[in-house]
C-alpha cells in the first residue's frame, strides 16, 4: 500500500467518526418558555397561601414603616381584626402588647419596635398578653424575625403570633398539683424524718453500730427528700407569683458580713477558707466606728425581702461548698452608682460552657462525676432566679472548668438619700412609697 492509500483511509475515518458525533442526539437542555414560569409562579402563589390559611399561628407581615402587609386568618382569629380591617394600618394599633400586671409594653420591651431598632436576630416574647379587638387579653408567645436586603438593611419583618391560652391553663393546673402534692407530703417525710432523729439520739434510744447505719442513711434521704417537696413549693409558688415577699431598704454591706458569720462554719467543716470583700465605689458613704474613728466604707442599699435573699445567698453559698474541694469561696460586694453586685465565688469543679445557657432552668443538673456523687434537686439555681427577678435584679454565672465559678447578682442599687427618708417611713410605719419608685428599671 503506498501512502496516499493511508491518506484517503485516515480521510474516510476521520469523516466517518465526524459524522457519528454530529449525528449522536444529545439530551435537549430544557428551555422552559414563559407560560410555564407563570404557571409555576401561580402554583408556588397558591401553596403559600394554602400554607397561609391553614396555619393556627397568626402570620403578619410588617414593612419597614411599621404597616401591615400580610394578616393571616391566623392573625384574624387571634387578634379578633379582620384582614381587610388590619391590612394597610399601623401594626400598634392592632398588636398591643401588655405584661402581667396589664402594663402596656414599653417601646424598649416591644419585640417589634426591638428588631427595627436592632435586626440581628430573631427576637422571642413568651411573656406578653394581647389586647384583642373587643379588649380581652390573651397570653401569646411570639417570635419575630426581621427581613434583610443584601446589604443587610431590614426591610420589614415577620410576626409569627401564638394564642397560647390552653397551655397557661395546664401550667397552672400542673403548677397547682406539684403544690398541694408537695405541702401534703412535707408533714409526714417530716414527722418521718423526726422520729429517725429521735432513734439516733443515745439519750433517747439504744440502737447497734449496725442499726445506726442504717438508720443514718434513712436520716440522709428522708432529709433530701424534705428538701425536694420544700423546693418544688417554692418554685410551685415562684410560677404563679405565691411567693412571698415583704422587701425592705436592706444595707447589703452589713447584711452580707452577719450572713457569712453565720455560714462560715459549713466552709470550716470542709476545710475550705470563706472570705468577704467589700469593694471600692465612687459613691461612698462616711461611718464613725465604735472608736470614734471616721471609716470611708460603701454602702450599698437594695430594696429586698431579707429571708428571701438569704435564701439565694446560702443557696448560692451551698453548691460552693458542695462543687469544691479544696481552695476558699469568697463573697464579694461590690457595684456603681446603679447597681449593687454580689459575687459568690469558688475554686471548684466550674461548669462546661455547653452546660452554663441551661443551669438556671427547673432540675437542670450537670451531667458529671461531682453531680452523679453529691445530691441534689437541680431546682436550687432556679428558684434563685426566681427571688432575684422578685427585685428587679440579675442573677448569672461565670465559670472556668476545673478553676471555679463565680456566681453574680446584680440589684438595683438605692442612694442613701432615698434610703434614709425610706427607713425613716419604715420606721414610723408610714405607707412605704411604691417600689418603683425607688428603684431602677431592671437590670439588663
Ligand atoms: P442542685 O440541687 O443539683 O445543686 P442547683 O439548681 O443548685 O441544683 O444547681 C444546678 C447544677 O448546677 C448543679 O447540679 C451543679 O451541676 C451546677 N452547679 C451549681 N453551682 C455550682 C458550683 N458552684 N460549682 C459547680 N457546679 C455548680
Amino acid at each position: 500500500m503506498n501512502i496516499s492509500l493511508y491518506i484517503y483511509f485516515g480521510l474516510g475515518a476521520i469523516i466517518v467518526i465526524l459524522f457519528i458525533l454530529l449525528t449522536i442526539k444529545r439530551p435537549k437542555k430544557s428551555t422552559p418558555n414563559n407560560s410555564n414560569i407563570a404557571e409555576n409562579l401561580r402554583d408556588e402563589k397558591q401553596k403559600s397561601s394554602i400554607i397561609l390559611n391553614a396555619i393556627e399561628d397568626g402570620v403578619i407581615l410588617i414593612d419597614k414603616e411599621g404597616t401591615i402587609q400580610l394578616f393571616n386568618p391566623g392573625a384574624e382569629k387571634i387578634t379578633g381584626w379582620s384582614v381587610e380591617d388590619a391590612r394597610n394600618l399601623s401594626y400598634q394599633s392592632i398588636i398591643k402588647l401588655v405584661n402581667d400586671k396589664n402594663e402596656p409594653y414599653e417601646p424598649e420591651n416591644d419585640p417589634i419596635a426591638r428588631i427595627f431598632k436592632n435586626p440581628v436576630d430573631t427576637i422571642r416574647d413568651n411573656n406578653a398578653f394581647l389586647v384583642t379587638k373587643n379588649s380581652k387579653q390573651i397570653p401569646v408567645s411570639m417570635s419575630i424575625s426581621p427581613l434583610l436586603d443584601k446589604n443587610k438593611q431590614i426591610t420589614g419583618a415577620v410576626a409569627i403570633i401564638r394564642d397560647v391560652t390552653e397551655e397557661r391553663i395546664e401550667e397552672k393546673q400542673r403548677t397547682e398539683f406539684i403544690s398541694t402534692a408537695s405541702h401534703e407530703m412535707r408533714t409526714p417525710v417530716a414527722a418521718i424524718e423526726g422520729y429517725l432523729a429521735l432513734a439516733l439520739n443515745d439519750k433517747v434510744s439504744t440502737v447497734d453500730t449496725r442499726a445506726r447505719q442504717y438508720l443514718e442513711k434513712a436520716h440522709d434521704s428522708t432529709q433530701h427528700l424534705g428538701k425536694l417537696f420544700q423546693d418544688l413549693l417554692t418554685s410551685a409558688k415562684a410560677e404563679d407569683g405565691r411567693l412571698t415577699s415583704h422587701p425592705l431598704i436592706t444595707e447589703l454591706g452589713d447584711y452580707l458580713e452577719q450572713l457569712c458569720n453565720d455560714l462560715r462554719f459549713a466552709a470550716d467543716k470542709k476545710g475550705l477558707a470563706l472570705e468577704f470583700n467589700i469593694g471600692s465605689s465612687q459613691n461612698i458613704d462616711a461611718t464613725q466606728t465604735s472608736a470614734g474613728q471616721k471609716v470611708i466604707k460603701p454602702l450599698y442599699y437594695v430594696f429586698v425581702d431579707q429571708d428571701r435573699m438569704r435564701e439565694v445567698i446560702t443557696n448560692l453559698f451551698d453548691n460552693a461548698v458542695k462543687y469544691t474541694e479544696q481552695g476558699k469561696i469568697t463573697i464579694g460586694l461590690t457595684g456603681d452608682q446603679h447597681v449593687a453586685q454580689i459575687y459568690i465565688k469558688d475554686t471548684g469543679v466550674g461548669i462546661p460552657s455547653e452546660d452554663i445557657p441551661h443551669l438556671f432552668q427547673k432540675f437542670y443538673r450537670v451531667d458529671n462525676s461531682a453531680t452523679r456523687t453529691i445530691g441534689g434537686t437541680g431546682l436550687g439555681l432556679y428558684i434563685c432566679r426566681k427571688i432575684v427577678e422578685l427585685y428587679q435584679g440579675r442573677i448569672w454565672v461565670e465559670s472556668d472548668t476545673g478553676k471555679g465559678s463565680t456566681f453574680f447578682i446584680n440589684l438595683p442599687r438605692i442612694s442613701s438619700e432615698a434610703a434614709t427618708i425610706q427607713k425613716r417611713q419604715e420606721a414610723a410605719n408610714i405607707n412605704i412609697n411604691p417600689i418603683t419608685s425607688l428603684t431602677t428599671p431592671m437590670i439588663q
